[in-house]
């Protein structure tokens, strides 16, 4: 029973679970109307191919590389003059006294890999000790600290969303020893009037261990308090800090993120339904057997109204199927429908059931 069971569920029954409990409940958020593609649309556009590294832990292959250890090129002063921090052994160090540095490009959503090493052996205490910081759109800091059995405040300790957010955990490895940051990072969205409609939205792994989970900073970083959200840019560099102590990097790489396409008012289109006469759709209400395996799954066809509904075993609800030909059913937010076939007699004897590139036969069984 389950694997019969199981393969028309993950035909029919996952896929349009999800839209008819939130669509009964209304416990889950949905994307705003003007985001919500149907279900399963094959025209849905295809996200693009990515390329990854050949070998793990190397940059991706389509990464923009901010710093290989071969030179500073990607960087400048926030004054727009050249970097000068020491570069050594193709190691890139902090130079107490030079200031920051910042990306000469702009980001917004991306995705973030930094190395870095506190200094050792390590000199001083708290937050006087191995600190650095890299700022996302030159705004939210997270924290490069020497966190490695020393003593600070929390929302101070590597991994921290500066003044906000401190680590889920102190994954800190010992002064010396490298230790990564992969960060994911959504800019914060503003309305044509500048109000702030969503906050910015920040993920960060230390040392491969989840320390921000999707954090939604309330302000820039400021320290003593946090600074108010800035509606004039949409981007800006990513700078790292210069905080006295010669905090070392290397294999800084990051990765544009895209929105992904909303559906055009083409793709929103509903299907226009038609009204049919009873007698029609009892044409095809019935029992069928859903594929042509011996052991396939029966379900069942029986009208409401003006609609069908589809009955699956398993599942607690039955799908609604909206007429828009004699034939032809849709099943309301998705891009599933079931088509109906007729004998040469004129009997609604079979259908073809269709959810995205997957097909199903249906075989009447019992009228
Ligand atoms: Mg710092």
């Amino acid at each position: 029973m389950t694997a019969r069971i199981g393969r028309f569920v993950h035909l029919l029954a996952i896929p349009l679970f999800g839209t008819a409990v939130a669509l009964a409940s209304g416990l889950l958020a949905e994307p705003p109307e003007h985001l919500r593609w149907r279900q399963h649309d094959m025209h849905r556009p295809k996200p693009p191919v990515a390329d990854p590294a050949s070998t793990p832990g190397a940059a991706p292959r389509d990464a923009i590389v901010l710093f290989d250890g071969s030179g500073l090129s990607a960087w400048e002063t926030p004054e727009g003059r050249p970097a000068r921090w020491l570069l050594k052994d193709g190691i890139l160090e902090v130079t107490p006294g030079a200031g920051p540095i910042q990306t000469k490009s702009s980001f917004g959503d991306l995705q973030l890999h930094v190395e870095w090493a506190a200094p050792a052996p390590p000199i001083g205490t708290g937050q006087d000790r191995g600190n650095s910081g890299i700022f996302l759109m030159g705004q939210f800091e997270i924290q490069v600290l020497d966190s490695y059995k020393s003593d600070t405040y929390a929302d101070g300790m590597a991994g921290a969303i500066y003044g906000q957010y401190p680590p889920l955990f102190n994954a800190a490895r010992p002064p010396g020893q490298w230790q990564t940051f992969d960060i994911a990072f959504r800019r914060p969205r503003y309305d044509g009037s500048g109000k702030l409609i969503e906050p910015a939205r920040v993920t960060v792994f230390l040392n491969a261990i989840l320390v921000q989970n999707s954090e939604e900073p309330w302000g820039q970083t400021g320290w003593l308090e946090p600074l108010p959200y800035d509606p004039t840019v949409d981007r800006g560099p990513i700078l790292l800090q210069e905080h006295r102590h010669p905090v070392q990097f290397r294999n800084i790489w990051v990765r544009n993120l895209q929105d992904r396409p909303a559906p055009s008012v083409e793709d929103l289109k509903p299907v226009e339904n038609v009204r049919l006469a009873p007698a029609v759709l009892n044409a095809c209400t019935g029992d069928y057997e859903a594929g042509p395996e011996p052991d396939a799954l029966r379900v069942s066809v029986t009208r409401e109204e003006s609609h069908l509904l589809l009955k699956v075993p398993t599942r607690p609800t039955p799908i609604r199927l909206e007429p828009v030909s004699d034939l032809v059913y849709v099943m309301p937010h998705t891009d599933a429908r079931i088509t109906f076939e007729k004998d040469p007699q004129g009997r609604v004897t079979s259908g073809i059931f269709r959810a995205g590139d997957t097909e199903r036969s249906l075989t009447k069984v019992k009228p």
